[in-house]
């Protein structure tokens, strides 16, 4: 059943390509949950945009 299944994503800064942000959403949900974030850049040190990415969750 994959109804329910969770989406692992990762956030990456769009200035400098560096992940800093891990996260998931519920997979039937995808369509809503955003592609942009205005997040805080740790190598930045700034909030700049960052863009998602999915990654498949590990075994
Ligand atoms: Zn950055």
């Amino acid at each position: 059943m994959a109804k329910g299944k969770s989406q692992n994503c990762t956030w990456f800064c769009s200035e400098c390509n560096t992940a800093n942000d891990l996260s998931h959403y519920p997979k039937n949900r995808n369509e809503e949950i955003v592609k942009e974030l205005k997040k805080f850049c740790s190598k930045c040190r700034a909030h700049v945009i960052h863009k998602r990415k999915d990654t498949k969750k590990g075994n």
